[in-house]
């Protein structure tokens, strides 16, 4: 059974991960959310319960190799290797291309499974998709903590998120919050959060 939508979203806020309020986005937009996974990861049991998660619903995937893209899938990708007893590499850009460095490699046959922090885009889970193919790698699964495409994103292989999370966001011009005479935090700032 999934982990309950409201148990994770208390987390989520407990750990700061998900801030309620007034925000600019970097994509210059404005919600009343922002989220940032890499704060609830911070905490070993947290972690471990999300990258539970996905290790438990990729168990009979007979997955070889975890490989997340840089820098948001790291931490999660080597938990889930971890707990999965497979090897685990990432992947990293590089004047925009997306490429396995450091010695890394996928082999011919090798069953992999692809792990990532947060889904919006999906671009650069696509862009490992691309990878795994490459290197006539198996795709055994997409596994993600976060699916914030709303719906929109799907993964043609077998693909798995701890939790669909709503995003709501406007246009400056047209943010209620705006209308209602407050002013938009842009988080990470210097001095904001
Ligand atoms: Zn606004």
């Amino acid at each position: 059974m999934k982990l309950p939508k409201d148990q994770i979203l208390d987390i989520f806020r407990e750990t700061k991960a998900l801030l309620e309020g007034h925000f600019q986005l970097t994509s210059g937009l404005h919600s009343p959310q922002y989220f940032q996974c890499a704060r609830v990861l911070q905490y070993p049991k947290y972690l471990h319960l999300f990258a539970g998660e996905i290790a438990k619903h990729f168990e009979y995937a007979e997955v070889e190799v975890v490989i997340s893209p840089a820098i948001g899938g790291i931490v999660v990708g080597t938990e889930v290797g971890r707990m999965m007893g497979a090897r685990t590499i990432f992947t990293e850009r590089k004047e925009g291309r997306m490429e396995l460095r450091r010695g890394f490699e996928l082999h011919a046959g090798e069953r992999a499974l692809i792990v990532e922090d947060v889904v919006t885009t999906g671009g650069s889970v696509f862009e490992v998709v691309d990878l795994v193919k490459q290197a006539g790698a198996q795709l055994a699964g997409v596994g993600y903590i976060v699916d914030r495409s709303n719906g929109k994103i799907k993964f043609a292989s077998k693909y798995f998120s701890v939790l669909q999370m709503d995003v709501v966001t406007y246009q400056p011009e047209e943010c209620p919050l705006c209308k209602a005479g407050d002013q938009a935090i842009k988080p990470g700032s210097r001095g904001n959060y």
